[in-house]
């Protein structure tokens, strides 16, 4: 077997440990002869997983008891228009902050249901920062305040939780687990798994329960929250294989410690890979140093002309997915929580090796 280190951005690495489980158990899962891709959701051992993964979820993330936890398809796309229809109606204002693409698409979607405030947009310098605060041109009446918590293709991360009595909606795909954080401080959590989660296919939601009451009273059944909370996320068929390596993927973290520990090694990944980058001459970051991204760092070659035989010979070494996104150019390392820092180690010296030979 040969195994890369997969710096992709999603879908994205899965721990190998995961992996040996699953290959293990397919043909016959939990003695009920038959892969958990063949079974009932609603048979007494699907139950049984599924609450085992959400007790360990709200162990991972201490998720206070007000809160519940949704299992949804549709990824994080789908939840950037679930949130406004969920919490507006078509009156409503609702402000949102702006730092990359995927606020902007999330933003979009809020502006088809109702009244859209931009209240702080980075666009201007191609979101690689966060606005200050203080200059957010929020409304008096906003329904609640979107944040993406971490921006995937520019690599911009919060580092602070906005401040207000409006509820936060936050779209935490890439960020999710991978160090611990106060679910009280946010109205809605929201993430498609494929970053820190499990495979594709399945979106976690957690919401406040005084929230989970739609604004309007013609939602299709699948796009309301309040379905998937009472149905234990059993409204139609769920993503079974999705949940089922998700359940793996808490069991792991719980296994290493939980997310104290995860953060401490995604810090010590994230620190070496800026500062490497930080000490080169040939190497760049061009995100503002107090709003970098600890899961995406993307980074830019001297020469654009050396961009191919960087990739090319990064592959050859065994390093894969390390092209940066079309909108930023360059490269991008996506470091989630299973890329383990001997892959983080094993990039820094290809880097330092390029920038010596070709440099
Ligand atoms: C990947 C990503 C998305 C899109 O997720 P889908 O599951 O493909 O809908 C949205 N937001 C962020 C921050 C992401 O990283």
């Amino acid at each position: 077997m040969s195994r890369v280190y997969n710096f992709s951005a999603g879908p994205a690495a899965l721990p190998l440990e995961v992996l040996e489980i699953i290959r293990e158990d397919i043909p016959d899962w939990q003695g009920t002869g038959m892969s958990v891709m063949e079974i009932s959701h609603r048979s007494k051992e699907f139950v049984g997983l599924a609450e085992r993964c959400e007790a360990n979820l709200r162990e991972l993330l201490s998720i206070p008891d007000d809160y519940s936890v949704l299992w949804t398809q549709g990824g994080a796309t789908m939840q950037m228009a679930m949130a406004p229809l969920n919490l507006t109606g078509p009156d409503s204002t609702v402000d949102y902050v702006v730092t990359g693409s995927w606020g902007k698409k999330a933003a979009g979607e809020a502006g088809k249901q109702c009244n859209l405030n931009l209240a702080a947009d980075s666009s201007d310098k191609n979101f690689t920062y966060i606005p200050d605060e203080s200059g957010w041109q929020r409304s008096d009446d906003a329904a609640y305040l979107h944040v993406t918590s971490n921006e995937t293709i520019a690599g911009v991360e919060f580092h602070f939780v906005p401040g207000g009595d409006v509820p936060i909606v936050a779209d935490m795909s890439s960020a999710i687990l991978s160090r611990p954080i106060n679910v009280s401080d946010y109205g809605v959590i929201y993430a498609g798994a494929q970053k820190n989660i499990g495979p594709a296919g399945i979106t976690l939601v957690i919401v406040r329960n005084d929230l989970l009451e739609p604004a309007r009273d013609n939602l299709p059944h699948l796009m309301m929250w309040k379905s998937y909370a009472e149905s234990d996320s059993m409204t139609n068929t769920p993503p079974t294989f999705a949940w089922y390596v998700a359940d793996l993927v808490f069991q792991h973290l719980l296994g290493i410690g939980g997310l104290d520990a995860m953060a401490r090694i995604n810090q010590r990944k994230a620190e070496k890979l800026y500062a490497a980058i930080d000490a080169s001459a040939f190497y760049s970051n061009p995100v503002q140093v107090d709003c970098r991204s600890r899961m995406n760092v993307p980074f830019i070659l001297a020469h654009a002309s050396l961009d191919t035989r960087f990739l090319g010979e990064s592959l050859a070494a065994g390093l894969t997915n390390l092209k940066g996104h079309r909108s930023v150019g360059g490269m991008r390392a996506s470091i989630y929580n299973a890329v383990p820092e001997k892959a983080v180690d094993a990039l820094i010296e290809f880097m330092a090796e390029f920038e010596r030979t070709h440099g």
